[in-house]
């Protein structure tokens, strides 16, 4: 069953502006793919109609055969935005328990989780410090461990370290790349950085602009065996 369908999903924002062109496409579990295109393709457009945060003006999406708003319910995907979002005067610990909260799974069963999702991403140590207390790329990080306590099948990244210095961005895509490796996840990840869908990805789907719409639809090896 594939992970993510697009089928014919197209759309035109109320104002009018056409961003994205019918777009179809199939994605299996376990693929790393990242949309790689310049400002403006529609890139962000087709993570959110993906994530369920945004309804196609027509077309259908689907994830493992389900509607969006199922797999919403069930948590099966997360988000991840390309600012950390992180809530201030809250601690981190607090911070990566939110969705557990919202959830509303108890306070004994989500500690340990939240415990875990820390240690992924390095982090282990820092559950009791404020964000403000963190690097960016430590808070993106946090971000990414709130994004995975839910456990979910799917991960949805849009441009998550393009705020953030090359060498903490290189710093962190390599630490994703073996994240994904231990976890099998799905994950779509857009980017505007060539350099980076190539080191990253098991397939680049290439857009362009005016009007938004994939160009290209490459399957690379990524040549390190999955352990
Ligand atoms: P990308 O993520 O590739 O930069 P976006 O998906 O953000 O592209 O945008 C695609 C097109 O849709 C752009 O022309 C953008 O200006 C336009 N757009 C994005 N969001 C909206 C919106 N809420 N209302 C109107 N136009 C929008
Ligand atoms: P990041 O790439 O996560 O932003 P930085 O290289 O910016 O990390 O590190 C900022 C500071 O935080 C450095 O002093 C670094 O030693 C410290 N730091 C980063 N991650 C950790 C960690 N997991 N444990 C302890 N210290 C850390």
């Amino acid at each position: 069953v594939p992970a993510i369908e697009v089928l014919s999903a197209e759309q035109v924002y109320p104002n009018g502006t056409r961003a994205l062109t019918p777009v179809s496409l199939s994605i299996q579990p376990g693929e790393f793919v990242t949309l790689l295109g310049p400002s403006g393709c529609g890139k962000s457009t087709l993570l959110k109609m993906v994530a369920g945060l945004l309804e196609p003006s027509d077309g259908r999406i689907l994830l493992s055969r389900k509607p969006v708003q199922d797999a919403n319910a069930e948590h099966e995907l997360s988000f991840v935005f390309q600012e950390a979002t992180l809530m201030p005067w809250s601690t981190v610990e607090a911070n990566v328990r939110l969705p557990l909260d919202l959830a509303g799974v108890p306070k004994a069963e989500s500690t340990p989780r939240v415990a875990q999702a820390l240690e992924m991403v390095g982090l282990g140590a820092f559950g009791k410090h404020r964000p403000r207390e963190l690097s960016g790329g430590m808070q993106m990080r946090v971000s990414i461990a709130r994004g995975l306590v839910t456990q979910p099948r799917l991960l949805l990244m849009d441009e998550p370290f393009g705020a953030l210095d090359e060498f903490t961005r290189n710093k962190l895509d390599a630490d994703l790349l073996a994240l994904w490796r231990r976890q099998g996840l799905t994950v779509v990840f857009v980017t505007h950085s060539i350099s980076e869908a190539v080191f990253l990805s098991t397939r680049v789907i290439v857009m362009a602009a005016r009007p938004g719409r994939i160009v290209e639809d490459i399957a690379i090896d990524p040549g390190i065996p999955r352990d």
